[in-house]
């Protein structure tokens, strides 16, 4: 019963070629989390970049997470990166102030009249961030699944767009965002192909995903981003500048932060200590790309 809820959510087929650069994996394998959640990242010797070690069932991941908030719960870790702490209410404000953070540490120029696509936006706290910076943004555009209180997007000013119907889309849009979405995504080659169809040449596409690096080298499945069946890759930045220069992405600017030093066990004021030196050293456990379309 176990063994086949595991199956239904990862899959049948054994990944063999790293899900961001397309290299053969090696045998260097991290597995993390318990029943019916274990799940397995095998590296890739090429880029440095981890990937689920089994293809992912795209039919059950759309089902959890069309029932996010109680898959979220169950498959919780004792970590900050627990997703099902990270949108709960009280997180909220933390969440808002890491969000100002990044869109200051990226260089992203929310210019009066532009139109932003959130791609995964959740709750839309993200977009509400930008709108709070920028009150003279163009459109802002929440992409996701639909849930019950997709009204309040309105209320507070985004549109709504399904994912698959944004996928299939055609217009142009100025910048798309994926906030904490990149390694979710099961068919990234559909959504890379989609973002250089859909962003202006000259357009911006702002990424913050996990970054593969010393972290994960030297805590193993401690690494907070080691997230059982939500993590499908986790891209060096070696790895994912590469993969999107192949869809006509140049970046142009990165930055990392995060020492992964959870609050809970690290006391201050180490854990500063930690969290700034990964960050002046650009040695974070997150990190953020902006990249312009050519
Ligand atoms: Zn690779």
């Amino acid at each position: 019963m176990v063994a086949e809820t595991i199956k239904s959510f990862c899959g049948d087929r054994q990944t063999t070629v790293c899900r961001i650069c397309g290299e053969t994996l090696t045998e260097t394998t991290v597995t993390s989390g318990q029943q019916p959640y274990e799940t397995t990242w095998i590296l890739c010797g090429a880029c440095g970049s981890w990937s689920i070690g089994r293809e992912p069932d795209i039919e059950r991941l759309n089902a959890f997470y069309s029932d996010y908030s109680v898959h979220h719960k169950m498959a919780a870790t004792n970590t900050d990166a627990n997703d099902g702490k990270r949108y709960s209410d009280e997180w909220r404000e933390t969440r808002e102030r890491e969000y100002r953070l990044s869109i200051n540490d990226i260089g992203l120029e929310l210019e009066q009249g532009k139109d932003l696509v959130d791609f995964g936006a959740y709750d839309g706290v993200f977009l509400d961030v930008c709108r709070a910076t920028q009150p003279n943004m163009g459109k802002t555009t929440a992409v996701d699944y639909p849930r019950e209180d997709t009204l309040h997007l309105a209320v507070r000013g985004h549109n709504f767009e399904p994912i698959n119907e944004w996928l299939a889309g055609e217009s142009l849009t100025d910048i798309v965002t994926l906030w904490d979405v990149y390694e979710h995504i099961a068919d990234l080659p559909g959504l890379l192909t989609t973002l250089s169809r859909r962003v202006k040449s000259g357009g911006q596409v702002l990424i913050q995903t996990p970054r593969a690096h010393v972290h994960a080298q030297i805590l193993g499945p401690q690494w907070h981003h080691f997230l059982p069946v939500q993590h499908l890759q986790l891209p060096s930045r070696e790895g994912i500048l590469r993969q999107f220069d192949r869809y006509g992405f140049t970046a142009v600017q990165v930055a990392s932060f995060g020492a992964n030093a959870p609050g809970s066990i690290i006391p201050q004021p180490y854990k500063q200590l930690f969290d700034t030196l990964a960050k002046l050293g650009d040695l974070g456990s997150t990190q953020l790309i902006r990249f312009v379309r050519r």
